[in-house]
């Protein structure tokens, strides 16, 4: 069978962490929590089981929590999304972000990214039959370029794809990107994908700017949202989709076909946690004591870095410490210290000349501290 994605192999966060496994290293590579998500949150999941929540949702979403995304999206950002309208439940941001690409591509569109990406984007574009179009950023403050995003915006752009805050480098857009971004989409017939999966992980008291805060982007943008990384529940893959309501009805013909519904009683549960907005606002807090925890460490090592500005990864320069392809120097510290992180090389689509690694510090405090120790002897 001829490949529709002859470059794509298995993604690294399935083989870094199968490697982890393998040899027992600590696991800093792919994002995700290492420890459990609220017991009160489980106890509202088997509550809605129990009710008999166990079958189809509606297909854009449980009314309830639709509602309760609507709410919360209008207390913390002031947008009003309508619930039965413009907000659409889907299996993870994933989901999410390849039916809003495919809603929007079509053969021979360009669609500009932003790198380093997130692996999803590009296939998205790819099967779609869209152009990826590169604006590179680079580090250590690894802002958008607005010259190199002018120079490559053309009659045929037709998406740009945004993250922020930004996997992996940490990074969170200022509402001076916003206002720049504004300007050359304002006049163009250009959609938007924002992939906002780490909105409520932003640190240093750090303003939070969602394109939706922006008149001009808020009604050309698909705003895509995970309770994955709020909720610590990674393994459910519940995400959302806020969009105007004629996007909105593009988009769920997508929705409907690639999976139709999500998981009921989680949905059920989600909303009711939901009400409680101490349980996403405390998590800014939460991962900056561990951000700090897991920094303070490394400064005792030949690693540099500028602290991430939200997320939970910490990327890290190791020019200082050796010349080897950072691919390369992942799978040896996995094997010979026991500590896997993600060489951020993967996220371009053409560097192998790269000195960064990522490290997810979503880790107990004793993982973060037995990594470190390991660390800081290189
Ligand atoms: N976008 C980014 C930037 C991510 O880091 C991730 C996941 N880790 C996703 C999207 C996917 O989110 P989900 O697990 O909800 O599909
Ligand atoms: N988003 C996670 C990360 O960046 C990985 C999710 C996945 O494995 N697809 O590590």
């Amino acid at each position: 069978l001829p490949s529709k994605l002859p470059t794509v192999g298995t993604t690294i966060f399935t083989v870094m962490s199968k490697l982890a496994a393998d040899t027992g290293a600590l696991n800093l590579s792919q994002g995700f929590p290492n420890f459990n998500t609220d017991a009160k949150l489980l106890d509202l999941v088997e509550k809605a089981m129990r009710q008999g929540h166990n079958q189809y949702a509606p297909m854009p979403g449980v009314p309830v929590l639709r509602e309760a995304i609507a709410r919360k999206t209008s207390e913390v950002y002031g947008v009003n999304y309508h619930p039965d309208f413009e907000v659409t439940v889907t299996t993870g941001a994933t989901e999410a972000i390849f039916a809003a690409i495919t809603t929007v591509v079509r053969p021979g569109d360009e669609v500009l990214i932003f790198e380093p990406a997130y692996d999803s984007y590009v296939p998205a574009i790819d099967l779609n039959g869209g152009t990826p179009v590169y604006v590179t950023m680079t580090p250590p403050d690894y802002a958008p370029d607005w010259a190199q995003v002018r120079e490559k915006i053309t009659d045929r752009t037709r998406l740009i794809i945004v993250n922020t805050p930004q996997n992996p480098t940490g990074r969170v857009w200022t509402a001076g990107d916003l206002a720049q971004l504004a300007d050359l989409v304002r006049d163009r017939d250009i959609y938007l994908v924002a992939d906002e999966v780490y909105e409520h992980i932003v640190f240093d008291g750090r303003a939070y700017h969602s394109l939706m805060s922006n008149p001009t982007l808020q009604e050309r943008t698909f705003i895509c949202g995970s309770f994955g990384k709020t909720f610590h529940t990674t393994g459910w893959k519940i995400g959302y989709c806020l969009a105007p309501k004629e996007l909105t009805a593009e988009f769920r013909k997508i929705h409907q076909f690639v999976t139709f519904s999500v998981m009921t009683p989680m949905q059920v549960a989600l909303a009711e946690y939901l009400q409680e907005p101490e349980h996403y606002l405390s998590l800014s807090a939460f991962y900056q004591r561990k951000r700090d925890l897991f920094a303070d460490i490394l400064t005792a090592s030949r690693f540099r870095f500028k602290l991430a500005e939200g997320t939970f990864f910490q990327t890290v320069s190791y020019a200082d410490i050796t010349d080897e392809p950072d691919y390369d120097l992942a799978i040896r510290l996995t094997h010979e210290i026991g500590v896997a992180a993600i060489p951020v090389s993967v996220f371009y689509h053409n560097l192998d000349d790269y000195r960064i690694l990522r490290f997810c510090f979503a880790k107990d405090d004793e993982m973060l501290l037995r990594a470190g120790e390991r660390l800081i002897k290189l």
